[in-house]
């Protein structure tokens, strides 16, 4: 009889659930103790629809959380100079700690330049070169909020990462560098991997721990990944009825039928999941990791900033 072996998933709904619910017990400690809020200040510039979800979100986590948080949102037509006035104001503010600009910006403005406007110190989504240069130099810094979840999944499965082979396929400043760096900085063994990578199988598939972050549905097929592997999925793709395949569709019949839509990742989760140790789920893997980072990195700025 063939054994039917199954992977552990990976819950990072419930990990982000435990680090919220630790931001949390210490805000109260530093109200108590301190007198003290940390805050932050978001600028929203136009109205995309999924920007604002997103940010939405992140006040809603904030206030769970006991941050003071603050939207600025902004009209599309603006020009650089009047986001970097609003930053300046924000920098220069005692009650707010960490900053972030939600992206993608309109394109009349010069994102590198807004993105190196916000303070280092209060640059939560990690992105001002400052800290991308210290992250390579494995100095204390603020680091992007997926790449830190994935890390910070990983430590609390109890998983090594010291010593093993790391592939990482994406390489996007948002996500797949600064995940090689610190798989890296815990001594992993790392292989880049992306769209000009000329045999992704060869290249993967003596990893240990895999990181998926393309974009890509179903790039990575049962056959690419090792016997054992820990894959931690990055990617979200929307996956309407008229696309999916069947296998997808009665995977996730209760997703079609009531939204006629559902989320899958880069893995092909099915053919990959009975060989490997561990792998994350979509949705509800890194996904919910990324906004409990995100408070991480606004109570780690203002703990900094307070010189606690
Ligand atoms: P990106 O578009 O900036 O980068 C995509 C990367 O994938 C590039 O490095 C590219 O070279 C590589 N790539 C594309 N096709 C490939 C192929 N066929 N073979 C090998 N490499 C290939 O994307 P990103 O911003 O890094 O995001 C990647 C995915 O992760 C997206 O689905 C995004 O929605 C998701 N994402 C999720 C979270 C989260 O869970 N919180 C956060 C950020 C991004």
């Amino acid at each position: 009889m063939e054994v039917v072996k199954i992977a552990k998933l990976i819950n990072g709904s419930k990990i982000s659930q435990d680090i919220k619910k630790e931001i949390a017990e210490e805000v109260e400690e530093l109200k108590r103790t301190k007198g003290f809020t940390p805050g932050l200040g978001v600028i929203l510039v136009g109205d995309d629809p999924a920007s604002r979800i997103y940010v939405n979100n992140k006040q809603k986590s904030c206030n769970e959380v006991g941050f003071y948080s603050e939207t600025i949102k902004m009209e599309e037509s603006i020009s650089t100079e009047d986001i970097l006035q609003e930053l300046n104001k924000l920098n220069n503010r005692e009650d707010i700690h960490g900053i972030l600009v939600q992206l993608p910006l309109p394109p009349q403005i010069d994102k590198a330049k807004v993105l190196e406007a916000i303070y280092p110190e209060k640059d939560v989504d990690g992105f001002h070169p400052v800290n991308m240069g210290r992250l390579v130099a494995n100095q204390e810094c603020l680091v992007p909020a997926t790449p830190s979840g994935i890390i910070e999944m990983l430590k609390r499965e109890n998983i090594t990462i010291k010593g093993k082979n790391a592939a990482m396929v994406g390489h996007s400043e948002i996500v797949g560098k600064p995940t090689a760096l610190l798989l890296l900085n815990e001594w992993a063994t790392v292989t880049i991997c992306h769209i000009e990578t000329r045999d992704l199988k060869a290249s993967i598939s003596d990893a240990d721990i895999l990181v998926v972050a393309t974009g890509v549905p179903y790039l990575i097929k049962g056959d690419m990944v090792k016997e054992g592997a820990v894959v931690i999925d990055v990617g979200i793709n929307r996956i309407t009825k008229d696309k999916a395949s069947q296998e997808l569709l009665e995977w996730r019949k209760e997703d079609f039928e009531k939204k006629g839509v559902t989320l899958i990742g880069d893995v092909d989760f099915l053919k990959v999941e009975p060989k490997v140790s561990y792998i994350t789920p979509v949705p509800g893997g890194v996904g919910p990791m990324t906004i409990a980072m995100l408070l991480k990195n606004t109570l780690k700025a203002a703990k900094m900033q307070l010189k606690i």
